[in-house]
């Protein structure tokens, strides 16, 4: 196992990797940039070491900067956490290069299914279901007019370095196709700084429910079950959950061992996420494979009863999985709801400043993972999650009324959060009954 690892990342999951690594006897090395310099989550790691400016392109976006700190901090091997540069395969590439265990899949991997594109073509090759569209990348309107007919709007046109809900835009007509074409071309050159875009059908009402999957380097590969995050506001998850509702055993199986194909097929190291979607007649189709630890891993971890990032660094470091797909059991239900710094009622403007008042929930099966408390100033250059609420109860019934509870306990003042929107949704007849797609949160609010 290794002695001493660096984090290059920030906030709930830098404390959530500080953690893990505790408990294994490892020590941590914290970057972190000058806005979050008083975050007292750093105060958790045997090493902090300043990485540059507030803008994330001179602090947790910069390769040599973070590849000093490691080498500064003499450490083994370096945790991306998610976002930032976890599924940047140039880095882990410098990684490797440097000496440097990275934890997660090998650089080649993440380059492969970082191209959504490409990791379509591989689900195909290996007989699971894509949702119809282009082969491959779309370079022109009159082609990608000719395969929207094909295909029968409505069709979304997807950037193929996407992430994050962002480069989507749904076209219902050959009218609206174009414009879409180019607002999605310019949004994913804005953000990916790569304008390559592809199309697809886009799937009405659909649920969307990913595998998490575990890989070890001698070539062990277990299905966790799914999580349905089909909660989502503008494409981004908000309310994910362990069972889905929605899904039989049969289907799970069926799912699992496709998320499997394609983790074989990439030769696939490390924790990962195979997402698909699910549509009216329950037939599911591979949208993406995410490449990291996830946001939503708690509740994975709260029924299976397995430590999904300590099972990263035991794999990094080169230690076999040690059980098999038929030891993993689930048990109970867990749900999580994001508590993001931003205001439901006014389009989830970004709400940071300083919590002037942190009261956090607790009790039997209540777990927070969040790196805030009274008197923390959220920084406005960052993404605007602040925690998770995750709960964890022998069925989704019970889960609810305990996620509900724990959701009045919890007092974040002085900002707007997601709070009061997460105490509505989980009250919902339709969330009650499990009968929710992708498309609820734009339906009922
Ligand atoms: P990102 O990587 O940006 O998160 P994804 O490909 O994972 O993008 O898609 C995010 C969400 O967008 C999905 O969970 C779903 O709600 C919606 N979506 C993506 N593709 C389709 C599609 N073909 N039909 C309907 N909804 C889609």
């Amino acid at each position: 196992m290794f002695k001493r690892i660096l984090i290059a990342n920030r906030s709930e999951i830098a404390l959530r990797i500080i953690r893990a690594c505790k408990e294994l006897g490892i020590e941590s090395v914290a970057v972190y940039s000058e806005a979050d310099a008083d975050a007292r989550y750093l105060d958790m790691a045997d090493e902090t070491i300043c990485i540059g400016p507030a803008r994330s392109a001179n602090s947790y976006l910069n390769i040599p900067r973070i590849i000093s700190a490691a080498e500064v901090a003499d450490v083994e091997a370096i945790h991306p956490g998610y976002g930032f540069l976890a599924e940047n395969d140039h880095f882990a590439e410098v990684c490797d290069s440097c000496g440097i265990a990275f934890i997660g899949p090998k650089a080649e991997t993440i380059a492969l299914l970082g191209n959504k594109a490409a990791a379509r073509k591989l689900a195909v090759e290996n007989d699971v279901p894509v949702v119809p569209g282009s082969k491959g990348i779309v370079e022109d309107d009159k082609r990608l007019l000719e395969i929207a007919q094909e295909i029968g709007f409505p069709v979304i046109i997807k950037a193929s370095a996407g992430g994050g809900g962002r480069g989507m835009r749904i076209a219902h007509n050959d009218i609206s196709l174009v414009n879409a074409f180019l607002a999605a071309r310019a949004e994913a050159e804005v953000a990916f700084g790569d304008s390559s875009v592809y199309v697809e059908k886009y799937i009405e009402k659909p649920r969307h429910i990913e595998i998490q999957i575990l890989a070890d380097k001698e070539g062990n590969i277990v299905h966790l079950g799914e999580r349905d995050c089909s909660l989502q506001r503008r494409h981004q998850k908000i309310i994910e959950e362990s069972p889905s509702p929605a899904i039989s055993e049969e289907q799970r199986h069926r799912m699992g061992e496709a998320a499997k194909r394609i983790c074989r097929a990439a030769d696939y190291v490390n924790a990962g996420t195979v997402e698909f979607l699910v549509d009216k007649n329950m037939d599911f189709f591979f949208m993406e494979m995410n490449a990291r630890i996830q946001v939503e891993h708690p509740v994975t971890e709260m029924v299976t009863g397995l430590d999904l990032v300590k099972a990263q660094l035991r794999i990094a470091s080169g230690q076999p999985l040690g059980f098999t797909q038929d030891d993993v059991r689930i048990e109970g239900h867990s749900i999580e709801c994001r508590i993001n710094a931003e205001d439901p009622a006014d389009n989830f403007r970004p709400s940071p400043g300083t919590i002037s008042g942190y009261f956090q929930p607790g009790g039997r099966g209540v777990r927070v993972d969040s790196h805030v408390y009274a008197g923390y100033s959220i920084p406005p250059h960052y993404d605007s999650m602040i925690g998770k609420l995750i709960v964890h109860a022998d069925c989704r019934k019970k889960a609810i009324i305990q996620i509900r509870r724990a959701l009045e306990e919890y007092r974040i003042d002085g900002i707007s959060t997601t709070i009061p929107l997460h105490s509505d949704i989980v009250r919902h007849p339709q969330f009650i009954k499990g009968e929710f797609d992708t498309s609820f949160l734009e339906t009922f609010y």
